[in-house]
């Protein structure tokens, strides 16, 4: 075990681990929601430390971080445990096993692995990454050594320490909401009780200098509402303007939620329309073969600057600086 960062005294041996905004308080001996980190002897513990349960070579596409360095391959890793509890989750296996289980690597292992298959970043991902965000934090500064990105892919349920802990060694997040954010899915389909406080994480890390993309799963008949789509927009666009890239994601039926069809394009294409029509001007729809609209269009003139298809992108017509070669728009998208 490893003793964690993210924690506080409270009383006697009881602490307060302070990494997601459930904030447990664990008595000597207990382990908070998320399965991993753990009160012994008055002081906080990662069980999880240096566990890997899923490890992988992907595409950045499929983080996705859609605005930055294209075509790269990303070592991504993953531990046991999460601090929500999805029944849709894709990851289940992994995240909703509440207890440390894995092969161990350490933070050089890891970074030199990714070295020698040629990757340029590391990805926090596939569980929650907030939940041993002192091990990502380790694994960080070896790759930022070695000249790799970090890439967090997160439900965005940090509290204000954990933000301010992370934005010193994470380049890149991808802030995943499901269901657009509605307060009924969340409690109801995901045990979460305040989605509204992953805009105030969104609004810190970008205060904090990091670059943030957004997915929402749109699942169809539970979680697909207009309604709430146009609030989450709304909430969206006041902390993080129009400039953040936003993909809305196909659901697929998993875990305890088998009874649920797949999103139908017309569902995904509402969404896009809205959001277009709201002004966000990077709009995308994952998840779906031979979409065009998982292309980047110049927001000025319509010029098809980044051309993609599945996680993979088939051409790059921007130039390395992020300006558009046909009418000189600046786009914020970091080429090299
Ligand atoms: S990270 Fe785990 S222990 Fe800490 S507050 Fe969240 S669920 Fe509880």
């Amino acid at each position: 075990m490893h003793e964690a960062v993210l924690f506080r005294q409270d009383q006697g041996t009881k602490i307060v681990c302070t990494a997601c905004r459930r904030y447990c308080r664990l008595s000597d001996g207990q382990t908070g929601f998320c399965g991993v980190r753990i009160n012994s002897g008055g002081r906080l513990f990662l069980a999880n430390y240096g566990m890997i349960l899923a490890r992988q070579i992907d595409p950045i596409e499929k983080k996705p971080v859609l605005h930055a360095h294209p075509n790269s391959l990303i070592y991504s890793i993953g531990t046991s445990g999460c601090d929500f509890a999805c029944r849709f989750c894709q990851n289940y296996d992994i995240s909703q096993r509440k207890k440390p289980e894995g092969f161990h690597m350490d933070a050089d292992s890891i970074v030199s692995e990714a070295v020698s298959y040629g990757c340029s970043g590391i990805a926090f991902t596939y569980n929650e990454p907030t939940i041993f965000a002192e091990f990502a934090h380790d694994v960080s500064d070896a790759a930022h050594r070695n000249g790799l990105f970090t890439i967090y892919v997160t439900n965005g349920y940090e509290t204000e320490e954990s933000v301010d802990y992370i934005s010193r060694f994470i380049d890149y997040a991808t802030v995943d909401f499901k269901g657009n954010a509605d307060l009924e899915f969340y409690r109801k389909y995901m045990s979460v009780p305040f989605p509204d406080l992953i805009f105030d994480t969104i609004a810190a890390l970008i205060e904090r200098g990091v670059h943030v993309e957004i997915t929402d799963l749109v699942i169809p008949i539970v979680g697909d509402s207009l309604e709430a789509l146009s609030a989450m927009l709304d909430h969206l666009q006041k902390v993080a303007g129009n400039k953040i890239p936003i993909s809305f994601l196909r659901f697929h039926p998993d875990y305890r939620m088998l009874d649920i069809p797949v999103t139908p394009i017309e569902t995904l294409s509402r969404h896009y329309d809205v959001a277009h029509k709201a002004g966000f001007l990077y709009v995308y729809i994952g998840n779906v073969a031979g979409e065009r609209r998982q292309n980047t269009y110049c927001p000025n003139c319509g010029f098809l600057l980044i051309e993609r298809d599945m996680m993979k992108t088939r051409a790059i017509n921007v130039q390395p600086d992020g300006i558009c070669p046909v009418c000189s728009y600046q786009t914020d998208l970091h080429i090299t």
